[in-house]
């Protein structure tokens, strides 16, 4: 009997979907287009399920790629030719919330949307927020050690990661309930799994820190003269505001392309500025926070630190904000052969680093046109374009990053390594870092199961 037929004969027709009945979702993430159907889609209902398909795969040489949500934008989910893919959306169960440790325990397919939902309905607050919230699930933020629009306050999905259970490639389940905030006995194994992009082994639960909800939170569109101004505001915010929870920068191009994709969302201001920034903040005081953060965008005004700003009055003044700057979600599907860069550079830097990208890509590539914003408190900036080719997509990468390399930054600040940013890992990481990756990934998955020709 061949391991499809075994599989088949141990497990139902829900578990197990073969051929025609594997559909076109399974073949790819948000990357870039490419698609594989792959023969068999495996979909557990529970971690020991999950660990017995694994030690099948892994005894028969058949490899394996792991699928949370799918909206990855590194290439790291869409099937290989001969890969199978293994689906956690079976795997959709919030298991508890704890008040007292402040945790919530989630099976790793559970969108994120819907866990920020539980720790809301707890009258807690999951403190990971991004654009792909309805779709991607929290086992793909914790093997991607997502980022998104908090990160400033809150850090990335590793600072929010307590306790996890996952299964290596032959099947061995790792059980961390830890909810414990110290807890030094021995090697904190999690850590092995959190942004290794699913090549370490498979996550099925994930217990979450949660924090207490903000009491009030203040949101400002600023339009902004220069980039000193935008590093002058980040440096005040941060010194006079009770605690910045956002500062996402916009270039001026992709502003007015997101505002064309949001017909119902009004401009806040005449005239075009050279950045535009979400700022916001959280308090604990209702009665004075709104007031305090006037006072300081009118103080940054009158020093014409700030040339405009438009201070939300509202939730659906904010939620407008934010449509701006997720405006991504719908330019993306928009673009052709796309190049999408979610870079690392200090925040000193990104002028500059990106004025070299900008002058590089207009001489070499005169019709690619870069739609620029990002998460500019954290250093992490992105760029997307499409371009006319598969050649061009890869010469736009490589002229990038190459000027990425030259600013010590970093190819990618959150959506990972992937199958897409492999070839230019050496301007992050060095060949010696790179030699214990590839040890670690030896050790734990001699068999190269889990999804082979990620990363490196
Ligand atoms: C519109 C849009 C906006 C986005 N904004 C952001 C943003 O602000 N910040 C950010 O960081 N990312 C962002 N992303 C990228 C993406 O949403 C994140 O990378 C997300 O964490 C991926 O989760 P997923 O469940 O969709 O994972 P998938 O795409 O399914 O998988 C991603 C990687 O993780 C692996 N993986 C998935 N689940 C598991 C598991 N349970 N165990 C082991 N490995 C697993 C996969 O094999 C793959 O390598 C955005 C994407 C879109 C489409």
């Amino acid at each position: 009997m061949n391991l499809k037929q075994t599989l088949c004969e141990q497990f139902d027709s829900s578990s197990v979907l073969v051929d025609d009945a594997v559909s076109a979702h399974y073949e790819s993430d948000w990357g870039d287009g490419e698609t594989h159907r792959p023969e068999v889609v495996l979909r557990p209902a529970t971690t020991e399920n999950a660990a017995q398909m694994l030690k099948l795969c892994n005894d028969a040489g058949q490899s394996i790629v792991t699928q949370g949500g799918l909206t990855g934008l590194s290439g790291g989910a869409t099937p290989q030719p001969g890969e199978w893919s293994l689906s956690l959306e079976r795997m959709n169960k919030v298991i508890e919330i704890d008040p007292d440790a402040m945790t919530l325990t989630v099976e790793a397919g559970v969108p994120l949307e819907v866990v920020q939902n539980a720790a809301a309905d707890a009258n807690l607050f999951l403190p990971l927020d991004l654009a792909a919230r309805g779709s991607c699930q929290i086992g793909g933020n914790v093997a991607t050690n997502a980022g998104g629009n908090q990160v400033i306050k809150y850090g990335m999905t590793r600072a929010l990661v307590s306790g996890m259970v996952a299964i290596l490639a032959d099947g061995t389940i790792l059980s961390n309930r830890n909810k414990l905030l110290k807890n030094n006995a021995g090697y904190d194994l999690k850590q092995l799994f959190i942004g290794s992009e699913g090549t370490l082994g498979v996550i099925t639960e994930v217990v979450l820190r949660l924090v207490p909800k903000p009491i009030t939170k203040q949101s400002a569109m600023c339009a902004m003269n220069s980039m000193d101004d935008v590093l002058y505001l980040l440096g005040e915010a941060r010194t006079h505001l009770p605690s910045v929870s956002a500062f996402e920068v916009m270039w001026p191009h992709y502003y007015q392309e997101s505002l064309k994709c949001t017909t119902n969302i009004r401009n806040p201001f005449t005239g075009q500025h050279s950045y535009y920034v979400i700022l916001e903040s959280e308090g604990h005081y209702p009665e004075t926070d709104f007031d305090h953060f006037c006072e300081f965008l009118a103080e940054l005004m009158e020093q014409d630190r700030i040339a405009d700003a438009a201070i939300a009055q509202s939730l659906t003044d904010a939620a407008n904000f934010w449509t701006i700057r997720d405006g991504v979600a719908e330019l993306i599907p928009m673009l052709k052969h796309i190049a999408n860069f979610d870079m690392g550079v200090s925040p000193r830097r990104t002028e500059q680093c990106i004025a070299e990208i900008q002058i590089q890509l207009k001489k070499k590539f005169p019709k690619v046109d870069p739609l620029i914003f990002g998460h500019l408190g954290d250093g992490n900036i992105h760029i997307i374009t499409g371009t006319a080719n598969k050649q061009e997509q890869y010469d736009v990468y490589d002229t990038v990053y190459e000027i990425i390399g030259q600013h010590n930054g970093s190819i990618t600040g959150e959506h990972g390594v992937g199958t897409h940013k492999k070839r230019w890992l050496k301007h992050s990481r060095d060949e010696a870092e790179i030699a214990v990756m590839k040890i670690l990934k030896k050790a734990l998955d001699p068999k190269r199961t889990l999804n082979p020709g990620r990363i490196f």
